[in-house]
């Protein structure tokens, strides 16, 4: 017990699409203390729909808080030393409750889900051009099933308790951060309407330049601005928890999770870039105080603003939809591993993908393409193609994304990432490591603190105004593994074209 340091703690909420972790941290150390992990349910009700209950987010929280406090007494540790809580969560999922019950209304639309393919198209056929890029200026972002401005056209126009909720004025829509935010602050008795500028540029319907909703694109998706959460910084005081072993504990950090990912990177210069490994992949590039549009398929995004008074830093982001996902589908579709852990020694039985070439659009493709249309393809097959070289091709197919989206940021930015920094659940694999140095040509670094995320937002949580218990610039992770590139770019370029060639094949497949 000597071991573990005193001081102040600082408790991170990480909810994400695989799991919900709460992990509590030293701030004077940055080490965690504790930490405890839910995996929670997907529902796929239909084809090419992603569900979760919101109740059971909640809840999955509310399980990990109270092993995590019973762990810390374990470990003679009061639990009233946590100073702070942040919450960091999966972005763009969609959830609407009704105010004087708060009882969700329907299932959350997650991200990941691409029932607003015929809404998408609707609304392109209304806008000039056709153009997906229309609102580009306003957001940063194109009109894609992703984003929860589509997901709440499509319950407003669909679920008619929705509506009948709206009309009575007590519809209340948020992100996963929101949600959480209300019911932990005291739902129904009082809870916080808010949201943070970071999930709020990810919901198509925030201004990036005023940081504020936009009336325009309100009413270009139809959404009526009272059911919105008011937007707040990513670091300040939002309100205390209402009940439970943590009652009173301020919250005061929420950020997306690729955001918080960013800042647990220490990615705080312009030009500094991560990329993580989760159930999809996501890589953000900081380009400081200046809003960078791309010309190459990357979204623009609010990378965080600490404080009230803060100026917002932005990035640059190449979102891929599946990465960890396609392993989730290997386990439990196709059966050919027990566990995600097995990945490893599956992958490394061949020595290479045997030509197979797999393209996981399983709901279509998010950049550099944008395409709803797509679907997944599985090609190179011959009578030799095993279980391992389809395995392998999963990984691959990650790595070639990556490599699509790092030209385009080069592209857009002028500037080469000489190393690129990563983590997330997926990382873990240094197999895909190793391929994502090879496939890409970039040597690849792992730091040894895998939990970036969550100690992204327990950074800001600590850091906020009136709790001042974590200094954001004194801790720097150490980077204990690198990979390097070890193939030659004559064999690199070869597999990337055969990569395009499948890239073409799964494209028009559903329209
Ligand atoms: P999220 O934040 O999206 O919930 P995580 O960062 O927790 O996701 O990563 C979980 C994903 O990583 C899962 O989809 C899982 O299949 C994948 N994963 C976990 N371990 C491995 C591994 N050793 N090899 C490959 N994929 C893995």
């Amino acid at each position: 017990l000597g071991d573990i340091p005193s001081g102040p703690l600082v408790g991170a909420v990480d909810q994400g699409t695989s799991s919900t972790r709460f992990v509590v941290f030293a701030a004077n150390t940055g080490e965690i203390i504790t930490y405890h992990q839910e995996e929670v349910p997907r529902v796929y009700p239909r084809s090419g729909w992603v569900e979760q209950d919101p109740a059971v987010l909640y809840q999955s929280v509310i399980i990990c808080i109270e092993k995590v406090v019973d762990n810390l007494r374990l470990l003679n540790v009061d639990p009233a030393d946590i100073k702070a809580l942040g919450i960091t969560n999966q972005r763009e999922t969609t959830i609407v409750w009704d105010k004087t019950t708060g009882e969700p209304i329907t299932n959350a639309i997650v991200w990941l889900d691409a029932r607003t393919a015929s809404t998408v198209e609707e609304i392109l056929s209304e806008t000039p051009g056709q153009d997906k890029e229309y609102l580009k200026d306003i957001c940063g972002l194109p009109i894609s099933t992703y984003f929860s401005a589509l997901k709440l056209r499509w319950l407003l126009d669909n679920v008619k308790e929705v509506q009948e909720v709206a009309a009575r004025g007590d519809l209340l829509f948020g992100t996963v951060d929101t949600w959480l935010l209300w019911n932990l602050t005291g739902g129904v008795n009082g809870g916080l309407h808010m949201t943070d500028v970071t999930n709020a540029s990810c919901t198509m319907l925030m201004n990036i330049s005023t940081l504020q909703w936009d009336p325009y694109l309100c009413k270009f998706f139809g959404i009526p601005m009272s059911i919105l959460p008011e937007i707040r910084s990513s670091s300040e005081i939002y309100g205390y928890i209402g009940r439970g072993p943590l009652a009173g504990v301020p919250i005061s950090g929420v950020l997306g999770d690729q955001q918080a990912a960013l800042l647990g990177q220490m990615c705080l210069s312009p030009g500094q870039a991560k990329n993580t490994y989760g159930t999809g992949c996501f890589l953000l590039y900081n380009t400081g105080n200046e809003i960078v549009q791309s010309s190459n398929g990357l979204l623009t995004t609010v990378g965080y603003k600490l404080g009230r008074n803060a100026p917002a830093v932005y990035a640059l982001e190449g979102s891929i939809a599946i990465a960890g996902a396609a392993v989730r589908w290997l386990r439990d579709n196709l059966k050919i591993i027990k566990s995600s852990s097995d990945m490893e020694s599956l992958v490394t039985s061949v020595k290479d993908s045997g030509g197979v070439y797999f393209v996981p659009a399983f709901s279509g493709l998010y950049a550099p393409y944008w395409r709803s249309d797509a679907r997944g393809t599985i090609c190179g097959l011959t009578q030799a193609s095993t279980g391992a070289h389809i395995a392998r091709a999963a990984l691959e197919a990650v790595c070639f994304q990556t490599r699509e989206i790092l030209e385009s940021m080069q592209k857009d930015s002028g500037i080469k990432l000489n190393r690129l920094q990563v983590d997330g659940g997926m990382a873990r694999n240094n197999t895909l490591l190793q391929l994502q140095a090879d496939l890409a040509g970039v040597p690849v670094v792992r730091p040894s603190m895998t939990e970036t995320t969550a100690l992204g937002v327990a950074m800001a949580a600590g850091a906020a105004e009136g709790i001042s218990v974590w200094e954001l610039s004194r801790l720097r992770p150490v980077s204990t593994d690198g990979f390097k590139p070890t193939i030659l770019p004559d064999e690199r370029e070869r597999r990337y074209k055969k990569w395009c060639k499948a890239i073409d094949r799964c494209m028009d497949w559903e329209s």
